[in-house]
């Protein structure tokens, strides 16, 4: 079973496939939890690349550059892992990359998950969980923390609300797969909601 958690920064992905991964564990089951972009060494380069550039990065350059790192991760991370009979619980997928390259870059959907699902010849999640949060209150969550300086700190609030937009909009066109929970509630009530959604696919 593959978990993916998408959203925008700063809405608490990494917290929540922290506790299902807890959860799952406490089950029994086995369980990879991993990331992208730099899920990978390859990855890792690829990230500094994407967050830490100073200078501009063409829109089709950093959707290929995405597209490597997942490629990588999914033929030598999760895919050996889902074969393993393991639960792959993964921090952002290629939603992202339609919601960030797509339409905050404005490559368009349909292109992007072109690129996106040659890179991983077509691996798609069993569940994916959209953690939604106004952009305002996910920056100020960012800045609570001290995150560090990314490349899309610098974008319009524009950007953001795009993003946002785009990733609501996948979850509307693909309900089953998808599970979109209100990022503002408590932590508890997220896990507890992700745990109901997740129990289910096991059960399949
Ligand atoms: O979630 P994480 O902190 O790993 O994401 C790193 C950064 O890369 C974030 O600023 C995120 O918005 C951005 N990103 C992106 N396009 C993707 C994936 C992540 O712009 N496809």
């Amino acid at each position: 079973v593959f978990v993916t958690f998408e959203g925008g920064d700063g809405v608490g992905k990494s917290t929540q496939a922290e506790r299902l991964q807890e959860w799952l564990e406490a089950e029994g089951y086995t369980t990879v939890r991993t990331r992208e972009p730099g899920g990978t060494e390859v990855g890792g380069l690829v990230r500094d690349i994407v967050l830490h550039h100073r200078g501009e990065i063409i829109a089709r350059a950093e959707a290929l550059l995405y597209a490597a790192d997942r490629a990588q991760h999914v033929a030598t991370v999760v895919r050996p892992a889902l074969e393993r009979g393991d639960i792959v619980i993964q921090d952002r997928y290629f939603d992202s990359s339609l919601a960030y390259q797509g339409a905050g870059r404005v490559l368009g959907r349909d292109e992007v998950r072109r690129l996106s699902l040659w890179a991983v010849e077509g691996l798609i999640p069993d569940v994916t969980v959209l953690l939604d949060l106004d952009p305002d209150i996910a920056r100020e969550r960012r800045e609570a923390q001290g995150r560090p300086f990314d490349r899309l700190e610098a974008e319009q609030a524009e950007f953001h609300e795009n993003v946002r937009r785009e990733f609501l909009a996948l979850a509307d066109a693909e309900p089953a797969r998808f599970l979109v929970v209100d990022a503002s509630q408590p932590v508890d009530e997220i896990a507890a909601d992700v745990r109901t959604r997740v129990r289910s696919a096991l059960e399949w």
